[in-house]
């Protein structure tokens, strides 16, 4: 929509139209704005003269997230030209009326948001004590869909084309147990090693900045074509389970900050999509029929659930 398209309808063509479609006229005017408007938010051209961090400032964003979120290692070599996709802001806080039975806790998990931000956001001094009743400042997160859209946008919109078409009833989390990986790699080991014909036995691979960015969710064919998994020693659990390998031995070292991100983000949209509960996420050795030490002892399976 442009300008002169809707000073033309506000006082051009206006003139000798009747009161009906006076307001059509207008209402659509209104609407294509909105919808313009919504379609820049999440890519900027870069102008001549722009720096990172007055992008950053103009969107309300930090550059630090700016620069990881387009993959911008020397924020001082900025094209002309360049889209920058920029992260969708959570929003203006809203007011929260405390419920029976509710604890910060819940309130916390309910808007997505973290304990201590609540304490922060309403200088609780004694937070166990809530009354029924009370107000609470809460950010206002649409949902975990909004969310992955907010630091990854063109993987959510890949990921809001595929169709969920299987009824699933777990996500589950593994480690690669290597120490770095690629999916085709993956891929490779699974279709030729170990003969599986659709190859990469998960759905979805998370990496560690060896091998696959840190923190970057790569899609595996097997979710694009809604085909059952490998990575379950059951083919029953396998036809309902959405596989997610993080790459990294958790036996040995911690998953990286961004991949634990990552994943809160991934598996928050997949609960969403597949329309299923928190409890439904499992890691490899909870629901094996097979012993396993998958996803290791550094990747705490209860704190991944509680965040959800
Ligand atoms: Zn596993």
């Amino acid at each position: 929509m442009t300008p002169a398209l809707l000073l033309t309808c506000r006082f051009g063509i206006i003139a000798g139209m009747s009161y009906l479609e006076k307001k059509v006229c207008v209402f659509a005017c209104l609407l294509l704005l909105c919808v313009s408007a919504w379609a820049e938010e999440n890519i900027y051209i870069v102008r001549k003269g722009d720096t990172l961090s007055e992008i950053a400032s103009k969107h309300g964003v930090s550059s630090s997230s700016l620069a990881r979120l387009n993959d911008i290692s020397n924020p001082k070599k900025l094209q002309i030209g360049q889209k920058l996709s920029i992260p969708i802001k959570p929003g203006e806080p809203i007011e929260y009326e405390v419920q029976t039975g509710d604890t910060l806790e819940r309130i916390a998990r309910k808007h997505h948001t973290r304990i201590s931000t609540l304490i922060e956001l309403n200088t609780l001094a004694d937070p166990d004590r809530l009354k029924v009743g009370q107000k609470l400042v809460v950010p206002f997160v649409d949902s975990p869909r909004s969310s992955l859209r907010g630091e990854h946008p063109v993987l959510a919109n890949q990921l809001d084309k595929i169709r969920v078409t299987r009824k699933w009833k777990y996500i589950v989390v593994h480690h690669s147990a290597t120490e770095s990986g690629t999916v085709k790699g993956m891929d490779s080991y699974h279709r030729n090693k170990r003969h599986m014909e659709h190859g990469l036995a998960y759905h979805f691979v998370i990496g560690n900045g060896k091998g696959i960015r840190d923190g970057e969710i790569a899609i595996g064919d097997r979710w694009r074509k809604q085909l059952h998994g490998g990575h379950l020693r059951s083919d029953s659990l396998n036809e309902v389970s959405i596989g997610i390998c993080l790459v990294g031995n958790f036996d040995r070292n911690k998953p990286t900050e961004n991949q634990l991100r990552s994943l809160r983000l991934l598996t928050g949209y997949l609960l969403e999509k597949a329309d299923l509960q928190p409890d439904r996420v499992k890691g490899h050795c909870e629901i094996n029929p097979k012993p396993t030490r998958c996803p290791g002892r550094f990747l705490s399976m209860k704190k991944v659930r509680a965040e959800l």
